[in-house]
This record gives C-alpha cells, sequence and structure tokens, in this order.
C-alpha cells in the first residue's frame, strides 16, 4: 500500500534532517520521508575535511543515531537519488523508480564542487572534499602518496591541506588571489594563518589563476601559469568553491537563479515545495553556505511545510550572522561580519594582542560591527553577541578584559 507523506524532504544533510525534525516536532503524527544520494545516514559534513588524518567511522558524526529514524517513524532512503518532482500528480519521482506522493516538500539538496576541465585521464584520479565517501578516497590515496597540490585557499583548502600535512605528505596549496582565505578574513588573519602553515611546511602559491595538468594518474605534474613553477604530486584536490544543487529543482519549473529562488518563508514558486540550505536563494539574492545557517532553514522550512497544510500562517526565516571559522595547526581563527577590502574605510579598526591572542575589533558610532579573532576559542560566544548586538566598544573591552 502506498504511504502518503505530509512531507518528502530531498537531501539528508542540515537542512533536510533539521527539516525532518522540525515537521515532526511540530507536528508528531506527520508522515515524514527523507531521501538522501549518500552511502550512510546523514552526518555532520563540517567534520569530515577536519579528521581525515586520524580517521573516522562512517556513522561517528552521525546528525541522529540510526535508531531515532525509527523511533521518529522517519522513512529514511539512503543511496537513493530524488530524479524528478512530478508536481501535477504531486509524487516524487526516486532513482529506482519509486514514487512518493507527498502533500507538501523540502528540498535541500545543496551545493556541489566546482571542478574545472580536466584530462580525461586525470579526471577520475582527482579529488574534492564535500563527501564522507569522496573524503574516505582521499585519505586512502594520501597513505599511497609523498606528494599533494592543493587548489583553493578558502577554509576548505585550508582544512584539506592540513589534514594532508599532518600524514605527512608535502603539500602546495595554491590559490588565485594574494592571500588565503580572502573571503572570510581580513589580511592580518590571512598573514597570520599563512605564518602558520609555512611554520608546518606547507608551501604557498598566490595569485595563480591558472594551471596546467600534465602526465599520469598518481605521477603528475601541475604547471602553474603566472609563476612558471612545476609541481610534481600523486594527489590532487581541488576546494575552489561550491554552485548549488538545481537539477531536480530546476526540470520541475521552479524559480531558479543562483539557487531556488525563496520568499521569507522559505517557499518556492509552488506553494507546496520549500527549500532550504546552501541550494535556497533568500529574497535578498544571498545563496547562505555555513551549516548552521542551512539548519535553521530546514528547521523553518519543515515546519513552515506542514503549517501549509493545515491552512496555518507561515513563520518567516530569519537570518543571524554565524561566525566562520579556521582550526588548522592548533590555531583557531575567528571572523563575523568583517568587513570586505572595498568597506574597511568606514570603519575603524580596534586591536588588541595579548600573547598568541588578539582580537580585531571594526567600529562604527562607537559600537561593534564587526570582529576577527584568534586563538580565543572559549569566549567565541561573546564575540559573537558583541558583534550581533552591535556593543559599545567600552563593553567589549570590559567583557573580554581586553
Ligand atoms: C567538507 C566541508 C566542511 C565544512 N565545514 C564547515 C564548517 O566547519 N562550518 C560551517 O558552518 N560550514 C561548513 N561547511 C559548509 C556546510 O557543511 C554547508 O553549509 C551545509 O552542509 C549545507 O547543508 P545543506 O543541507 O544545505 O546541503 P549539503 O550539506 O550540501 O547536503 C545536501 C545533500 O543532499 C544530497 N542530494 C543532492 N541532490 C539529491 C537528490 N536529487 N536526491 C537525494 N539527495 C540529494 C547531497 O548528496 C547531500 O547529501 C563545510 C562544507 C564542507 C563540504
Amino acid at each position: 500500500l502506498e504511504t502518503d507523506f505530509d512531507l518528502v524532504v530531498i537531501g539528508g544533510s542540515a537542512g533536510g534532517t533539521h527539516a525532518a525534525a522540525a515537521a515532526l516536532e511540530y507536528a508528531p503524527d506527520s508522515r515524514v520521508a527523507l531521501i538522501s544520494d549518500e552511502d550512510r545516514i546523514p552526518y555532520k559534513r563540517t567534520k569530515i575535511s577536519k579528521s581525515f588524518a586520524k580517521g573516522f567511522d562512517p556513522d561517528e558524526f552521525a546528525i541522529y543515531d540510526a535508531p531515532w529514524y525509527a523511533q521518529q517513524e522517519v522513512t529514511l532512503y539512503t543511496k537513493t537519488g530524488a530524479r524528478a518532482i512530478d508536481r501535477d500528480r504531486k509524487r516524487v519521482v526516486l532513482s529506482s523508480g519509486e514514487e512518493l506522493p507527498y502533500r507538501s516538500v523540502v528540498l535541500a539538496t545543496g551545493a556541489r564542487p566546482r571542478l574545472p576541465e580536466l584530462p580525461g585521464t586525470l579526471s577520475d584520479h582527482v579529488f574534492t572534499a564535500h563527501r564522507a565517501a569522496q573524503i574516505e578516497r582521499l585519505q586512502q590515496a594520501a597513505r599511497r602518496s609523498d606528494a599533494a597540490v592543493v587548489i583553493g585557499m578558502g577554509i576548505l583548502g585550508a582544512e584539506v591541506a592540513e589534514q594532508l600535512c599532518r600524514m605527512g605528505l608535502t603539500v602546495h596549496l595554491v590559490g588565485n588571489r594574494s592571500r588565503m582565505i580572502p573571503r572570510t578574513f581580513d589580511t592580518e588573519l590571512s598573514e597570520l594563518i599563512e605564518g602558520v602553515f609555512r611554520e608546518n611546511g606547507v608551501k604557498l602559491y598566490f595569485d595563480e589563476p591558472e594551471h596546467e595538468i600534465e602526465g599520469e594518474p598518481y605521477d603528475f605534474t601541475v604547471h602553474l601559469r603566472r609563476a612558471g613553477v612545476d609541481l610534481s604530486a600523486q594527489l590532487l584536490v581541488y576546494a575552489i568553491g561550491l554552485d548549488p544543487v538545481v537539477d531536480v529543482a530546476r526540470s520541475a519549473g521552479l524559480s531558479v537563479d543562483t539557487g531556488v529562488k525563496v520568499v521569507w518563508s522559505l517557499r518556492t514558486s509552488d506553494p507546496a515545495i520549500y527549500a532550504a540550505g546552501d541550494m535556497a536563494q533568500l529574497p535578498d539574492g544571498s545563496v547562505t553556505h555555513l551549516w548552521r545557517h542551512a539548519m535553521e532553514q530546514g528547521a523553518r522550512a519543515g515546519e513552515n511545510a506542514i503549517r501549509a497544510i493545515r491552512g496555518e500562517e507561515q513563520e518567516p526565516y530569519r537570518f543571524v550572522p554565524f561566525r566562520e571559522k579556521c582550526k588548522v595547526f592548533g590555531h583557531y581563527f575567528f571572523s563575523l561580519c568583517v568587513p570586505d577590502d572595498r568597506q574597511m574605510s568606514a570603519y575603524e579598526l580596534h586591536r588588541y594582542e595579548r600573547g598568541d591572542r588578539l582580537v580585531r575589533a571594526y567600529v562604527s558610532g562607537g559600537a561593534v560591527h564587526g570582529l576577527s579573532m584568534v586563538n580565543d576559542m572559549d569566549r567565541e560566544k561573546l564575540c559573537m553577541a558583541a558583534v550581533r548586538e552591535q556593543w559599545p566598544l567600552e563593553s567589549l573591552v570590559s567583557t573580554l578584559e581586553l
């Protein structure tokens, strides 16, 4: 007998699991299906790039343990893609051909790693670091390798480079900008993080937008065009950004721009379909890319989907800024609402240094609008509150004893 689901959630990660959980918390008798095309129960993606040097068990980072799905009566599909949404018949079509009738859908298909065009012989031998299964393959290949090239100097590239270095490889880290993690950190934090990488023997190459690869799998050379340098390696990892996964949404005829367009209740252009996380484009045009935001959007979308079925009023999602962080080689780097290089002149910078700790506060009209910090992890919650609540600078100084 076919189950008629109140909610079918497509994508089992931050957005998807929290959509299912919130729907059930709001209406415990809801019939919910959660569809994931990955090979294990949904897990905390944030952990995998930080943990592969020591290795991890398949379910070590589970968001909810396996019994939770049974207890909550969530019908969980793993290794199963949602192939299409038949909006006229209100059915989600799975890769197996099975069809799930729905009353509402939450799309939480996330983002996929960007890759450049690659020579055919190598395309199966380069790595990305998005799924646990990919990271496990990367870890196995790293065990057979002496040297790695990591392309991409964002947080993910930095984490992967650090882990490979911890595994004993010679690591070349290549970026197309003039400093590390430029989209998240201010120049001083970039310089500090670069120092930490250099101290640990990682070789850094900046301003390198173009490279060529020659050779065979596990024995190739990456030629950096601008510097004219050849890097020999057995392992090549790309961490050059992510693109929202919108295929299913687009072929279902939903409104898509950079991501799937939603209003603040997270409803898409179809009133029975919601979207959350790295694939949803908010009404201000932004697409968030942090775990916390995907989680909060998932929860809001799941609850609103059930409210819609019941004809109840929708609650808007409210974006609250969350810190970005990078913990590498025992050092902790934090950033929240730091103005970008072009806006920098509109703020006064107040800088406080004690030992290896550093706080940089961006102040306007006497209030804290942005903050970057190094090695003061215990007080990151206070740093976050200071920015979100725009504390007067004196309060920051006295509370953090700067
Ligand atoms: C390695 C790594 C480390 C990160 N570390 C941090 C961090 O420290 N802090 C932080 O805030 N953020 C971090 N991020 C970003 C954060 O993980 C994402 O913002 C978050 O995972 C987004 O959640 P999501 O649910 O929108 O999508 P995703 O996590 O991308 O998950 C989407 C899921 O949907 C599946 N899917 C896609 N299409 C289909 C389909 N048709 N049918 C079925 N399933 C489908 C995908 O396979 C995937 O499992 C990290 C990202 C990566 C890749």
